[in-house]
């Protein structure tokens, strides 16, 4: 059976048992704190488990993407390894929201396996949970039972918290679970051992395929459990691991959603894959990582995650370079290859997953050019660790210096290893293993953060927003809970029952402003968020009459100029389409009160003309005082069909909320100026790429153009005074820089006479010690004067020793020059003369071996280093 034909056997199944099926959700989260990407298939629905939403069908089937390389489930170092954990996994899943409960999940989950798909019952191994003393937890007989009716008991295993209780992080929503396993072992290796001792000991033929996951209790900040008011069901099954046991092949990589993608790293590295002999494993192991890596990364990009230096960005890129150094390291692939394998999987998973392919062409930009800068990374690494290997003496390169190539350079620490096993050379890995150490725990330090449980006041889970018709309203605090973190140290948290103020999202700001009661009281807002569906607001204190009703007040004027940024962001995204063209699409916004920044996709930098006209375009729509109109709850088919662009990596409800001025139409939660009139003016300050085939557009909207106006203004009236006035300052200024560059060609020209003139001196100056002819002096020249000194008294001698200082700024510089012949015959090194004098002036440098420089920050050392360099010669 196809995987194709699995994957929608699955939604079918469950569509028939009355389940909505909705489409993935986009890999990166955008309003929870505690996930860098979605792990699992419940993720995206959180806010119904938490309670904070509800859905419109209380049952719910899908097919998620997953990622799990960071954080609590991390799988990123078996990937390759074994031949059944992925990067980047489909989670097949149904959900009952306080519906159905165990005896319909494990029906239908044994249904599914056994009559739709027909898998042997023989191969089956089901788990329960066995309870737990620390949690006072009895045994889930529930689930034994049910399982009775389908399965022998012989099969039904008893499983520890570890494996059979699912828990979604240190607090909230949790339960024990179910897992069903598969043997998928020749009848041979069965009868040598039995499949029973083989669950959950992590063989590659025997592992699980489905959790069914039965969330009933809530895990609150003290560790203790309570019983939720409504239970739910949460099931994932491992999509790829489910296509290699109906496909009937031994590895998820020999499943067709794999083998495309290793027939085309074949080809282009012609390599072969499966190899029996032994230096085939390690070909093997690295062309399964970049079939599984190329996956992880083409996905994240077509859901608007590109590689970049932090957060999940960093993740991503350094997926992406754990396939480059694969491949550079075990498949001879010193350029840029892993963007080719995009067009295959464009292809293959392009039908369930269209954003892949509407952003093929992108996503090959990016990763090519990621490829690119990496394996620049890589050759410069090599040349600093050939350095390294030079200067270490004995055979074992230190821990620190290791640590440095990798954390400064990105060098990867298996490649420095490789390359000094070859040369015979030891790595100090405890060394290097305690530095990692260290640099974990300083970031770890710097991330923790205790979160309490949520005190209720008031059992209101309703919470109205009010904020796009007012910027005030009485409010009544329904709960509240405290934070401690140490970048913020001590904070509150709190919920209303309604608010004016805007949490931030769609790339907008989240509110400012202060909570006042009726005795005076004030409390600071300093940020609202929106965290699982909840708008929290942040406060440094809490209000002294937490029961009271406060007055919820906003800063206006920050909401004012945000708004104002917001709107000219729209009429921003609708110039470069007209202007550019509609390739270009939205890759991400940030709308602030003092500027906003857009970055689009578009292949090369915009001209003065584009972004002249640009600006034009929004200011003309400033001018034509454009009213806003805004559609509250459309559904999503009849915004889109008014024009309204949806964007990837972007999760939409069924009903939206649509904006528009004048032709542009977005979809857009934001909050936006009544009339584009009020936005007084558009000023582009920046364009740049951020990545490639990613344009970005920083621009100032309103007062922040008057203060940049005024500014400017006053700047060219202080130059135009440092220009004494003239009436053409342009003028003026480039007489000025023409003078500035002859003056400069005389200086030069003056200082290579005076060079010429020392020559003869220092000829004269030149010292006999044991038939080398020695000269160690501070001279007054310039480093290349001073070079140029070296060659030419070089030019005639074959024993000369000289070792020349210069001051200038501060800073001093030393250059050694070495007859050849004496480098030859007397096994002299400029470049180690100036690395030990170099200590001198506190610096250091290097070169050839006849030619050296060093600089240092200490010219008091100057003439100790001179009297130093005598002693090389005895
Ligand atoms: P395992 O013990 O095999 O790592 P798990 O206990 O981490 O699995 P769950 O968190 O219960 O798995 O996820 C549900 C299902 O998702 C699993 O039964 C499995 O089929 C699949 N799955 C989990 N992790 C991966 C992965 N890294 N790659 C592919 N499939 C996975
Ligand atoms: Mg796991």
């Amino acid at each position: 059976m196809k995987s194709q034909d699995i994957r929608s056997q699955f939604l079918s199944f469950f569509e028939d048992k009355k389940h909505s099926i909705v489409p993935s959700a986009p890999m990166v989260l955008k309003d929870d704190p505690t996930l860098m990407f979605v792990n699992s298939g419940m993720a995206p629905f959180k806010e119904y488990f938490l309670g904070n939403a509800q859905p419109k069908n209380n049952r719910i089937a899908d097919t998620q993407k997953c990622l799990r390389v960071s954080g609590k489930h991390n799988d990123l170092e078996e990937v390759g390894y074994d031949t059944y954990h992925h990067t980047l996994f489909e989670m097949l899943g149904n959900w009952s929201f306080g519906d159905y409960f165990k005896k319909e999940a494990i029906a239908w989950a044994w249904e599914l396996l056994t009559e739709v798909y027909g898998i042997d019952k023989d191969i089956l191994y089901v788990t329960v949970f066995e309870g737990s003393e620390e949690d006072k937890l009895p045994m889930d007989t529930e689930a034994y039972d049910l399982w009775k009716q389908f399965i022998t008991e012989d099969r039904i295993l008893k499983g520890n918290k570890k494996d059979n209780f699912w828990e979604m992080g240190d607090q909230g929503p949790c339960g024990p679970c179910s897992e069903i396993h598969v043997d998928i072992r020749s009848a041979e290796e069965k009868a040598k051992i039995s499949g029973k001792e083989l669950v959950n000991k992590d063989h590659p033929q025997v592992v699980e395929i489905w959790n069914l996951v039965f969330m009933q209790y809530n895990r609150k900040a003290n560790g203790s459990l309570e019983s939720l008011p409504d239970k739910h069901i949460d099931t994932g099954m491992g999509f790829e691991r489910l296509c290699m046991v109906l496909q009937g092949v031994q590895s998820n990589y020999d499943t067709d959603v794999f083998t495309p993608i290793i027939r085309e790293i074949e080809t282009i590295t012609h390599k072969k894959y499966g190899n029996p002999d032994a230096s085939g494993e390690k070909v093997d192991v690295a062309i399964r990582v970049i079939s599984d890596h190329v996956r992880a990364v083409a996905f994240s990009i077509a859901d608007g995650q590109l590689p970049s230096n932090t957060g999940a960005g960093y993740v991503i890129r350094r997926i992406l370079r754990r396939a480059v150094r694969y491949g550079f390291t075990f498949l001879d692939k010193k350029e840029p290859f892993i963007y080719r394998l995009v067009d295959v999987l464009s292809d293959k998973m392009g039908s369930a997953f269209p954003e892949l392919k509407a952003q093929k062409q992108l996503v090959e930009n990016v990763i090519k050019e990621e490829e690119q800068s990496f394996l620049r990374t890589l050759d410069q690494g090599l040349v600093l660790l050939n350095r390294i290997v030079e200067e270490t003496k004995g055979t074992t390169i230190s821990g620190e210096k290791a640590f440095e190539l990798y954390d400064t350079y990105g060098f990867p620490i298996d490649l420095t290893a490789l390359i000094l096993s070859e040369k015979g050379l030891n790595l100090d890995e405890k060394g290097f293993n305690e530095e990692l150490q260290k640099q974990k725990n300083r970031s770890r330090a710097a991330s923790e953060m205790s979160t309490e449980d949520w005190t209720i006041l008031v059992d209101d889970k309703e919470e109205e927003f009010v904020g796009y018709d007012r910027l005030e309203a009485k409010v009544k605090l329904t709960r509240y809970r405290k934070v401690v973190s140490k970048k913020d140290g001590e904070m509150y948290q709190m919920v209303f029952n309604l608010t004016p103020f805007y949490p931030e999202g769609g790339g907008q700001v989240g509110d400012k402003g202060y909570l006042e009661d009726s005795h005076g009281d004030v409390v600071y807002i300093l940020d609202t968020k929106k965290e699982n569906n909840v708008i929290i607001h942040f406060a440094k204190n809490l209000p002294k009459h937490i029961n009271e009703s406060f007055q919820a007040v906003v800063d206006a004027k920050q909401r004012y100029r945000t708004e104002c940024n917001h709107t000219a962001t729209h009429l921003l995204h609708q110039a470069l389409r007209e202007i550019l063209g509609t390739h270009v699409e939205q890759k991400g916004s940030a709308v602030h009160s003092k500027n906003l920044r857009f970055d689009f996709s578009h292949f090369s930098k915009l001209t003065n003309e584009e972004l002249q006209d640009v600006e034009n375009f929004v200011n003309a729509r400033i001018a034509g005082k454009l009213p806003l109109e805004e559609m509250r709850n459309v559904p999503k088919e009849e915004a889109i069909a008014e024009g309204a662009m949806s964007l990837f990596g972007e999760k939409y409800g069924d009903t939206v909320r649509a904006i528009r001025f004048g032709k542009s139409i977005e979809l857009c939660g934001g909050t936006h100026v009544k009339n584009t009139s009020d936005i007084w003016h558009f000023k582009i300050i920046s364009e740049g790429a951020v990545a490639a085939g990613i344009r970005r557009i920083e621009a100032i909207t309103n007062d922040a153009v008057k203060d940049f106006y005024a500014e400017n203004n006053r700047l060219y009236l202080e130059m135009k005074e440092l220009l004494n006035n003239a009436q053409e300052p342009v003028k003026a200024l480039q007489s000025l820089q023409e003078e500035n560059t002859s003056l400069k060609k005389q200086i030069e020209a003056l200082l290579k006479d005076k060079a010429k003139n020392i020559i003869g001196e220092l000829k004269n100056e030149l010292q006999d010690i044991n038939g080398i002819q020695f000269l160690a002096k501070k001279l007054d020249l310039d480093a290349s004067g001073i070079k140029d000194v070296c060659f030419d008294l070089g030019s005639n001698a074959d024993n000369l020793f000289l070792l020349f200082a210069t001051e200038s700024e501060g800073k001093a510089l030393l250059t050694c020059y070495i007859s050849k012949e004496l480098v030859a015959s007397k096994g002299l090194n400029a470049g180690q003369v100036v690395r030990e004098l170099g200590k001198y002036i506190q610096g250091g440098g290097g070169g050839q071996p006849f030619f050296a420089t060093a600089g240092g920050k200490n010219p008091s050392g100057i003439n100790e280093a001179l009297e130093a360099a005598k002693a090389y010669l005895i």
